[in-house]
This record gives structure tokens, C-alpha cells and sequence, in this order.
């Protein structure tokens, strides 16, 4: 309310900068620069590096479509590499074979609220000389030897979209300790004005700014990030404790070494494909269960490079995502997973 009353209600306020200042403290970096989304913080992120036409990006094949994008978005190639099974996350044994010389950069994805191994991509990166954008879209809060992912990579993004673990109701955020870079996505993401020169532009910059309205929320939503993550963890308990010892099913596994932000419970049927793994979707929207599959392989997008990764597309058909919201309550978790035990019964049954 205060947002709205004080007039700045566009991208000029006080919130913006607060919003960025304490997200950066909640990660453990020294900056972070507020956008409009997600994949506009990837987008700007990639340009501030200077990566374009003629550039290779490498990335996990199984990922939401905005990580490929933004990197198509800039004129280079995306080049997508395996995932390991457990993590749901990029295999960094895998990315060694895909470096060319057109390599810039990789982009490990904490997918699903895992962590990527950062120590491994982060060593390799390190050897290659290749930038590394952590896409921490979907984890907010998860950790990897008790520090905040957010800090491992040159930089880091988020979204705020509406179903991530924090939300300002569309909204992004870019975090790193490297002032230059920093300076340079705020310059690119207030349409590359001059800072000495208003209205002047030495190059093609962007209108990717957050409002002061959203940076408000934002504000709000931090002040409640350990109850809203706390939320998400109890979910998955609850659901481990009906799903998880049962035959044939496997819920998100977590390494020794992470914290998982749980942004979804994901659920691995064995013995589903697409075809299957449909009839269960809808066999439970029918009963008031409404799920989301797992991403698509990208390579498999019409426009988007093929790539050889047998682990994306295995992994790709068998998991759902079960209602995750943090409102839910006991009596739907209950619900939910005896209805999942039901339909996936059938399921299977039919097709033995
Ligand atoms: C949500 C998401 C994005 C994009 O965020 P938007 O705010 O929707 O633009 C990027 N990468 C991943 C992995 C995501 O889940």
C-alpha cells in the first residue's frame, strides 16, 4: 500500500532497491539487479556477457523452454547435455564432450528445486574459461554445503513468476559479486541510457525493469521466505511419508550435500510412457487432482538443435508434479496420494 500511495509506481522507488538489496543477502552475494521476469534476468544476463551470434551455450536438456530461449533470444546455439538421473539436473561428467571453441558459457539448471553440482561445473568451467548463469528459477533457498545457491556461478537468475517459491506475481532477479557485470545489466536493462547522458544510447539495451509496486511484494514475500520454504518442505514430508516406501513409485530424491527448495513434488511412475502417463493425469483431474508432466526434453522442440540424451528422455515420461501450493493441508495431502495410489493401480493393471 505504501508503493502505490508514495506515486512511484513504476520502476523508480525505493523498493526496487530494497527488494534487490535484501534478495541479495538472502543468497549471500554482494549485488542483485531486479527485472521484469525470469527470462528476461537470463536474457540480460547472456547479453552482458557479450554472447551472441556464433556463441555455443551449454545446458540440461530437461528444463522449462525459457532457458533455451533466452539463449536463442541473444543469436547463439544452445547445446543440450544429459542429466543424471537422481538430481534431475545436468550431468557434469557429460559436459566436457560438448565444449567446441564457440563455447561461452553453461547454464546449470537447479531444476525442480535440486541443486546442480555447482563444485563440479564450477571446476570445469573454471579450467575452460566459460562463463557460468546459474537459472535458480525454481530454487529459491535451496543450499549446497549449507550456502545458498545464488553465490556459485559468475551470476545467478530467478523468477518470481506466480507458482515459484517467492512471487511478486511476474518478476526476476539476477545476483552476483562482480561489480562491472552488475553495472552493465543495469545499464542494459534501462534501455542501455548513457549514465551521464540522459537519453542517450551507445547500443541496444531493453526495457526489462520491475516495478516498485511488485519489488513491494517481493519485499513482503522475503519477510516471509523461511515460513513459505518451511511450507513447501512440509508438503514433501507429508507426501513421503503416504508415496514414498511404495513399489513402482519414486518421489524427488535429494544428495547428501543439498537442501532441496521442493518448488515440486515430482513423482516417478515406473512403466509409464506419454501414452500412460496421460490416462494418469487425466484420471485424476477427474477426481479433483489436478498435475503438471515433467518438461519436455527441449531438444525435442521442432525449432530448437536434437541432442542424443536418453536419461531426459526416460526421465521426461514417467514423472508428474503433484499440487505443491502452500496453502494445502493435511486432508489433501491424504486425498491426493490415496487417489494417486488408486489411479496409478489401475493404471498399471490395465496394461498388464
Ligand atoms: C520459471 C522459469 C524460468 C523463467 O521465468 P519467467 O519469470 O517465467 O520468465 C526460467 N527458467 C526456469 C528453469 C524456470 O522454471
Amino acid at each position: 500500500m505504501d508503493a502505490v500511495q508514495s506515486g512511484w509506481i513504476s520502476s523508480i522507488g525505493k523498493y526496487v532497491t530494497r527488494f534487490e538489496d535484501e534478495f541479495a543477502s538472502f543468497c549471500r552475494v554482494s549485488y542483485a539487479v531486479a527485472t521484469s521476469n525470469g527470462t528476461a534476468a537470463l536474457h540480460l544476463s547472456l547479453k552482458a556477457y557479450g554472447i551472441g551470434e556464433g556463441d555455443e551455450v551449454i545446458m540440461p536438456d530437461l528444463s522449462f523452454i525459457a532457458t533455451a530461449n533466452a539463449v536463442l533470444m541473444t543469436g547463439a546455439k544452445p547445446v543440450f547435455c544429459d542429466i543424471e538421473a537422481e538430481t534431475l539436473c545436468i550431468n557434469p561428467e557429460l559436459i566436457e564432450e560438448k565444449i567446441t571453441s564457440s563455447t561461452k558459457a553453461i547454464i546449470p539448471v537447479h531444476l525442480y528445486g535440486h541443486p546442480a553440482n555447482m563444485q563440479a561445473i564450477m571446476k570445469l568451467a573454471r579450467a575452460r574459461n566459460l562463463y557460468v548463469i546459474e537459472d535458480a528459477a525454481e530454487a529459491h533457498g535451496a543450499e549446497i554445503h549449507g550456502q545458498r545457491v545464488g553465490g556459485f556461478g559468475d551470476c545467478a537468475t530467478f523468477s518470481f513468476y506466480g507458482n515459484k517459491n517467492l512471487t511478486t506475481g511476474e518478476g526476476g532477479m539476477i545476483t552476483s559479486n562482480d561489480t562491472d557485470f552488475i553495472e552493465r545489466c543495469r545499464m542494459l536493462r534501462d534501455h542501455a541510457m548513457s549514465s551521464n547522458k540522459r537519453y542517450w544510447h551507445d547500443e541496444l539495451g531493453f526495457n526489462y525493469r520491475l516495478t516498485n509496486l511488485q519489488a513491494a511484494l517481493g519485499c513482503a514475500q522475503l519477510e516471509r521466505a523461511s515460513e513459505l520454504l518451511a511450507a513447501r518442505r512440509h508438503n514433501f514430508e507429508m507426501y513421503k511419508a503416504r508415496l514414498g516406501g511404495c513399489q513402482g513409485l519414486r518421489l524427488n530424491r535429494t544428495m547428501d550435500w543439498a537442501l532441496n527448495s521442493y518448488w515440486m513434488v515430482c513423482l516417478e511412475v515406473e512403466g509409464m510412457d506419454e501414452v500412460k502417463r496421460a490416462t494418469l493425469m487425466t484420471r485424476l483431474i477427474q477426481v479433483g487432482v489436478d498435475t503438471r508432466p515433467y518438461f519436455y526434453p527441449m531438444s525435442k522442440m521442432p525449432y530448437l538443435p536434437d541432442a542424443d540424451t536418453p536419461i531426459s528422455h526416460h526421465i521426461s515420461q514417467i514423472g508428474i508434479n503433484l499440487p505443491t501450493y502452500v496453502g494445502l493441508e493435511e486432508a489433501d495431502i491424504d486425498y491426493i496420494s490415496e487417489q494417486v495410489l488408486r489411479v496409478v493401480g489401475e493404471v498399471k493393471n490395465h496394461n498388464d
